[in-house]
């Protein structure tokens, strides 16, 4: 078998028209729909990440704005921008590019965005209405996994799906996303005994660890459904997932491919969160 491809740039050149659509009728109604990007010190991955949010909101015809600050920025001073753009009227969604400093306490930053424009979806509260099933911003990667197992048609009620990883914005709200369009979900970590158990009885598998190979042709149920997280360099130091890709695409369903999977999904995400956060106002 040779699985069907989920294109993620195709998906998300299709979201992101109907964001630019809906940007367009709002500002018809005198309401432009802003990001805040703020993003402290040089990290050189998280200056790529910021410019490609920046673009991608020009490109959709939503504003932002993108504060830089140097490394010595101290919380309180950074606390105090958060609590500017919460009254900012212009910005609907803020977005503090994580890793931040180790001066500075992340999770407290998080905190001090207002949730009602928490376009990141990693405040408590949104983290909160997740579990609950109450509106609220989902993070944008595994949303943007929904969005890819909704644009095939999969009906995940009664499926069983394992998720790999057990992070805060990756794997733990995939598995609360998942359950909530009624699959049942296997989440599994570092600590999981023979992985490959679980893997084998998924019909859909998210592999979301930052390890290359994780997931091998031999751990997947012919036919599954497999999203690819992961982000890594191959030994050319090409960009690769978490997935043997050759080896699971002869087994697989359907794939997502990396580069061109999850990742421009991402940022579309966020763009279409920050345009929820302008309708919702
Ligand atoms: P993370 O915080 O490092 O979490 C990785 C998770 O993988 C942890 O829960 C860890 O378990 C688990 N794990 C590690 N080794 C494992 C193994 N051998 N078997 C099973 N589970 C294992 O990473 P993250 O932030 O979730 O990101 C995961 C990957 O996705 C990274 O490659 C990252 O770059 C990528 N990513 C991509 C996007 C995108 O837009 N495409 C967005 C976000 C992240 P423990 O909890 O037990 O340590």
């Amino acid at each position: 078998m040779t699985a069907q491809l989920i294109d993620g740039n195709a998906l998300s050149r299709q979201l992101r028209a109907d964001v630019a659509r809906r940007a367009a009728a709002l500002k018809a109604r005198g309401v432009t729909p802003g990001l805040a990007v703020v993003l402290v010190g040089d990290n050189p991955a998280s200056q790529v990440y910021v410019r490609n949010k920046v673009r991608a909101c020009e490109d959709s015809g939503l504003h932002s704005v993108l504060e830089k600050y140097d490394a010595d920025l101290s919380e309180a001073d950074l606390l105090a921008r958060v609590e500017a753009l919460n009254d900012d009227p212009a910005i609907h969604g803020i977005l503090v590019q994580l890793p931040l400093p180790r001066h500075i306490d992340a999770q407290k930053v998080i905190e001090a965005i207002s949730p009602a424009k928490d376009v990141d979806g990693f405040h408590v509260a949104s983290a909160g209405a997740l579990v609950t099933g109450t509106p609220g911003f989902w993070p944008c990667t595994p949303y943007g996994c929904i969005r890819m197992l909704e644009s095939i048609g999969y009906d995940l009620r009664g499926k069983h799906a394992v998720v790999i990883g057990r992070s805060n914005i990756v794997g733990k709200p995939m598995a609360l996303m998942l359950l909530q369009k009624n699959a049942t979900v296997t989440v599994t970590h570092s600590a999981t005994p023979d992985l490959a158990h679980f893997t084998r009885d998924a019909d859909v598998v998210v592999a979301a660890v930052g390890k290359r190979n994780v997931l091998t042709a031999d751990m997947v149920k012919p036919g599954a459904v497999v999203i690819d997280v992961g982000m890594n360099r191959d030994d050319e130091g090409k960009l690769c997932g978490d997935v043997d890709f050759e080896g699971v695409k002869e087994v697989a369903g359907w794939i997502t491919p990396v580069p061109g999977g999850v990742g421009p999904m991402t940022i579309t995400m966020l763009l279409v969160n920050t345009l929820e956060a302008a309708e919702r106002s």
